[in-house]
């Protein structure tokens, strides 16, 4: 299996023309992916995350040489009501406007339910979910003043099914699924949607680095870890890339998806047709 990017995603250049984002989480992984489409696709984007300030400088500056687009960065912690507040902020007073708001950031820990520890289950609450309540309650003003808006949580094959020893992340992911819905109905007559995309695996840096780590201490080939262990669940045998990942929001975020709101969608190769 070739992890490489081999197919990115198919972003029509201009469809975002003239948009502001806010990608929560986007410093790296799926978040970083989405952005990038944005950007490619015409929107400006507010970028936010945790990392080595060098390295979000070289980021922002590389997204923008990339794309042409114009990138600011937050750096609000989402577990920070009043730093969430401060990110909606400088999107408005940067760009004046705030077209599309993605909730990705999430942190996963994974421990049996009588083992999990408390503070890992209030962060992965307060990051996975009660983030995106934050992040919504607050870019609605802007959007309903400009009479559209799209709003797409990152959410997981985990909001559909679950998995052992993930309590805290499969409690929030399937949270975020009904105040997708909650929103959607909220929003429904206001050119507003809301919807959650559910991915299965996604080949990201922290993926891979469990694949080393698995492979080491399994003593098993990589591919068998690919296949049989991460894969498992996952019928067609392979990682989505952020690519697919952006390309997808790209489209939610575009005037063709304007009737798709409240829905959450599978991006999983089958996972969740079992
Ligand atoms: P990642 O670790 O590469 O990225 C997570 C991002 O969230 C980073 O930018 C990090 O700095 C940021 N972040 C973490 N805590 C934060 C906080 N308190 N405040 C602000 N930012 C914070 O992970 P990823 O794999 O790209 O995952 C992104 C999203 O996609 C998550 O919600 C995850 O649950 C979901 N997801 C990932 C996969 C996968 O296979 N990678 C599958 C399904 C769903």
């Amino acid at each position: 299996m070739n992890l490489a990017h081999t197919q990115p995603g198919t972003v029509p250049a201009g469809v975002l023309d003239g948009q502001v984002a806010i990608v929560t989480g986007s410093t790296s992984g799926i978040g970083l992916g989405i952005a990038r489409s944005f950007a490619t696709a015409g929107a400006s984007v507010v970028l936010n995350g945790f990392g080595e300030a060098d390295a979000i400088n070289a980021t922002i500056e590389g997204l923008q040489g990339e794309t042409g687009a114009k990138a600011v960065y937050s750096a609000a912690d989402m577990t920070r009501p009043d730093e969430i507040a401060g990110m909606v902020d400088l999107a408005l007073e940067t760009f004046g406007r705030l077209d599309i708001l993605v909730n990705n950031a999430g942190i996963q820990h994974v421990s049996p339910i009588d083992q999990f520890p408390v503070e890992k289950w209030d962060a992965i609450l307060a990051i996975n979910l009660s983030s995106a309540f934050h992040t919504i309650r607050l870019a609605l003003p802007a959007m309903r003043r400009q009479g559209r808006g799209r709003i797409i949580n990152i959410a997981s094959a985990h909001a559909l099914v679950a998995s052992p020893f993930k309590a805290a992340y499969v409690a929030a992911k399937h949270g975020i699924v009904g105040l997708t819905k909650v929103v959607a109905l909220e929003t429904a007559e206001e050119n507003i949607t809301c919807n959650a995309i559910c991915p299965g695996y996604v080949w990201t840096p922290l993926v891979e680095a469990q694949i080393e780590g698995q492979a080491k201490s399994h003593g098993i080939p990589r591919e068998q870890v690919i296949r049989d262990v991460l894969l498992a669940q996952q019928p067609n045998k392979r990682f989505a890339t952020v690519e697919e990942i952006g390309a997808f929001a790209t489209f939610l975020a575009s005037n063709a998806a304007a009737s798709i709101t409240g829905a959450a969608l599978p991006v999983d190769g089958g996972w969740t047709a079992h």
